[in-house]
């Protein structure tokens, strides 16, 4: 079987698989099929359902080829086949927003009240904040992937969760939500566009901040109670959202590859092998795109190649408490978490 990805990289990895094709307003996409081959058979991608048509465009690397796509409407569904014989999944067509720029779809996005964009708790849409910049990724596939989890992080710093605006546009950086030590909730991207939080997790995980206090020795704050407990609904959400996200920890890094400095490495590694023996994730690999393959409760240590110690060894053992298990300690932690 063959499946859709994005054209994030030039040569697509079989990992950007998507959920969606994401058309523009004027119904125009492009996609890569990745295994457009079955033998020597070519893959045909047709427009299954809906209006719209799809024209065979180059080929990258040995696996990929690329098809456009005009015409589509959010009725479109579209599929490729091996002959007459069906031989991927059949993709759904989403249309982009109204407005030219990624910056205008973010603000339409958030001030509509789609619940696939939007975040809903107790039936109320939580407080938006639209970013114009820092957000996308990449201009060729500003677009989520298929959703694996949700990853969490630290700010560092302190403030309301509304009041990041100017951070993330200054430092061309983002998360999808920030959560405040108080529990408040803000919403600065749509959950169909990329945030730029966790480099290569980006596509496939959404991103929540938790506002935090961190040094530079890597010693953070753990959440409050009530970040704890926010956190908790907006999981809900996720997983209300991405029934296929299961409700555990994705797969932890364990790898000492990317060095924090001499003692935490080594802390970060024993909390990831507790959290799997614990079998409160399925695994932990010393391969970012291992865990980035993952599905479940995430955070930014486990899928990027910078060596940053968000969200912090406290925040990291606190994570299996979203999920429904107890918190998780490693000898040596308590010098890394402040009060
Ligand atoms: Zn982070």
């Amino acid at each position: 079987m063959s499946h859709f990805v994005s054209l994030e990289r030039y040569v697509p990895s079989p990992e950007d698989d998507v959920d969606f094709l994401y058309a523009a307003a004027n119904g125009t996409a492009r996609l890569g099929l990745w295994g457009y081959k079955d033998g020597d058979t070519v893959l045909t991608v047709r427009v299954v359902a809906g209006p719209g048509t799809a024209t065979p465009n180059e080929t990258r690397g040995s696996a990929v080829q690329v098809w456009a796509f005009s015409g589509l409407t959010a009725a479109s569904r579209i599929q490729a086949f091996s002959g007459i014989r069906p031989f991927t999944g059949v993709l759904e067509v989403r249309l982009a927003a109204g407005g030219s720029t990624l910056a205008d779809q973010n603000k339409a996005l958030l001030s509509g009240s789609d619940p696939a964009e939007r975040v809903f708790i107790g039936g109320v849409p939580v407080t938006a904040v639209a970013l114009e910049k820092g957000i996308g990724d990449y201009a060729n596939a500003p677009k989520m992937g298929t959703v694996r989890g949700l990853a969490v992080h630290i700010t560092g710093g302190l403030g309301a969760a509304n009041a990041w605006k100017q951070v993330f546009e200054g430092r061309g950086v983002s998360a999808h939500f920030v959560i405040g030590r108080s529990g408040d909730i803000a919403q600065y991207v749509a959950a169909s566009i990329k945030a730029q939080a966790e480099g290569p997790g980006n596509g496939h995980f959404l991103s929540v901040e938790m506002v935090g206090f961190g040094n530079n020795s890597g010693a953070c704050q753990e959440m409050t109670e009530a970040q704890l407990s926010k956190l908790r609904e907006l999981w809900a959400w996720v997983r209300g959202q991405y029934p296929s996200v299961p409700n555990r920890l994705a797969w932890a890094y364990s790898g000492t590859a990317k060095p924090l400095s001499t003692k935490l490495t080594p802390l970060y590694r024993e909390m990831a092998k507790s959290l799997s023996a614990a079998n409160y994730c399925n695994g932990d690999s010393d391969s970012i795109s291992a865990c980035i393959d993952s599905g479940g409760l995430s955070c930014h240590y486990w899928l990027d190649n910078a060596a940053k110690p968000c969200p912090g060894i406290g925040i990291i053992g606190q994570l299996p408490q979203v999920v429904g298990y107890p918190r998780v300690r490693v000898a040596g932690d308590a010098e890394f978490i402040l009060s």
